[in-house]
């Protein structure tokens, strides 16, 4: 009998999460993505300082898929017609599909703000920070000034990375927040809690006054300001990508709108996972919930090709990790607020097990694969903790923010 076709297109948290969930014995299961490599992004900030490299964040989802039974291909999605559910890639080559599932994650917003794509370092992939990461180590010998555009988790996860490895280095830090606190989806005292930390180690804190454009040596502010920079990251959070409105998926800059099954609201065998999904009752763009819900189309999907129901998807609530460098880390639910250094290792724990959960291969490589992350975690970790006796007796401490 013929496997009914999924073409998944996008291989980040949401897409991997339902290909690996779809077996190939029952579905010929096809997965697009323009990069070779799925990316742990919520980790990305690490190869600011080093403490982690390229390979560690990334699996080859060509690697993967083949271990799934499933195709890779790797290329640009240029178009999307809903109708025919069928996909482009490229110029020429064309995916028709029984299901289909966009998981196209999100776009950088950048908010009109002019030179962003031309004079500032993006924030979004393992490419461009370690391009950062370059940038930084040739700045720490001669001395230069750094700012962060963007004071939410991502910007705020960027400045503690800076400073674990650079902060005794002749760097002159400045984040901008356009809004008024740092962190400012936060509970307050938690912005609080960070913009303490910026006043000890000498960060220049600028709020209320949103940068209006970037040129190769300056960050302008709305109130005239100018800012000398060497090195500008920008962290504008997510957007809706373009092909979502382009493919009549979407209004224009806008979410693709789901039912409570993840189907998209106007095309039953479309469902829409991660980022790219808008549900009636919107969710955090969070990585936790894309791979919950590439786990329910999956399993959306064998209802559908069973003649069953498809069941709704019930966002789990999770806390969310902030990571402060090697000073502090931030757990944020919605009772509690803990701050303390020991809480990095829960942070690298959701990473090591999201990673094992994600790889397919086979058990020999795949241990391989986590010791190699467990060995890096004690060298770039714990050892540098463990051996400086004064610093970690003040850091142990878990303490609670609310
Ligand atoms: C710096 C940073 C820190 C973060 N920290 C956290 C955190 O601490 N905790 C947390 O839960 N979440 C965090 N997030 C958010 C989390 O990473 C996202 O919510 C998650 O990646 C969304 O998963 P996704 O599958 O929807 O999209 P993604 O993981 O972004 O995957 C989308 C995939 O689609 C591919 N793609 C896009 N367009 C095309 C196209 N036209 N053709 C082919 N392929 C395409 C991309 O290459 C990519 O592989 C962070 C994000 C960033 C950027």
């Amino acid at each position: 009998m013929m496997r009914p076709s999924v073409v998944i297109v996008g291989g980040g948290f949401a897409g991997l999460a339902c290909a690996n969930s779809l077996e190939a014995e029952h579905f010929a299961v096809t997965l697009i993505d323009r990069k070779a490599n799925f990316e742990f992004l919520p980790n990305i900030h690490e190869l600011l300082s080093g403490v982690k490299k390229p390979s560690q964040l990334r699996l080859s989802l060509k690697t993967a898929m083949r271990a799934a039974g499933h195709r890779f291909v790797r290329g640009d999605v240029t178009s999307i017609e809903p109708e025919e559910r069928r996909v482009k890639v490229g110029s020429e080559q064309h995916f028709k599909a029984d299901y289909l599932v966009v998981a196209l994650g999100s776009a950088d917003a950048d908010y009109g703000v002019i030179g962003v794509g031309k004079h500032s370092y993006g924030f979004k992939s393992v490419a461009q920070c370690q391009a950062i990461h370059q940038r930084l180590q040739s700045l720490s010998r001669d001395g230069g000034r750094v700012v962060i555009i963007g004071g939410g988790l991502e910007g705020v996860e960027a400045l503690g990375e800076v400073l674990r490895r650079y902060r005794h280095k002749p760097l002159q830090l400045t984040v901008i927040e356009a809004r008024s606190t740092l962190l400012p989806t936060a509970p307050a005292v938690v912005g609080k809690h960070i913009a303490d930390h910026c006043e000890k180690w000498e960060v220049n804190c600028v709020t209320c006054d949103p940068v209006a454009r970037i040129t190769a040596k300056t960050v302008q502010l709305s109130s005239g300001r100018r800012l000398r920079s060497d090195l500008t990251i920008w962290t504008g959070g997510p957007a809706p990508p373009a092909l979502l409105a382009d493919s009549g998926l979407a209004e224009a800059h806008h979410w693709a709108p789901v039912e409570n099954t993840l189907a998209h609201s106007s095309y039953p065998e479309i469902f829409i996972a991660g980022d790219a999904a808008e549900l009636e009752a919107p969710i955090s763009k969070q990585a936790y919930h894309a791979l919950d819900m590439g786990r329910c189309i999956a399993a959306n999907i064998q209802r559908l090709a069973g003649g069953k129901v498809p069941r709704r998807f019930k966002p789990s609530g999770k806390p969310t990790l902030l990571a402060f460098g090697d000073l502090d880390s931030v757990l944020i639910s919605d009772r509690v607020c803990l701050a303390g250094v020991p809480l990095a290792a829960a942070k690298e724990a959701v990473f090591a097990a999201v990673m094992a959960q994600l790889d397919l291969r086979a058990s020999k490589v795949k241990l391989n694969a986590v010791l190699g992350r467990s060995k890096q975690a004690t060298e770039q970790l714990l050892w540098p903790a463990l051996s400086n006796w004064r610093e970690l007796r003040q850091q142990t401490k878990v303490r609670k923010l609310t």
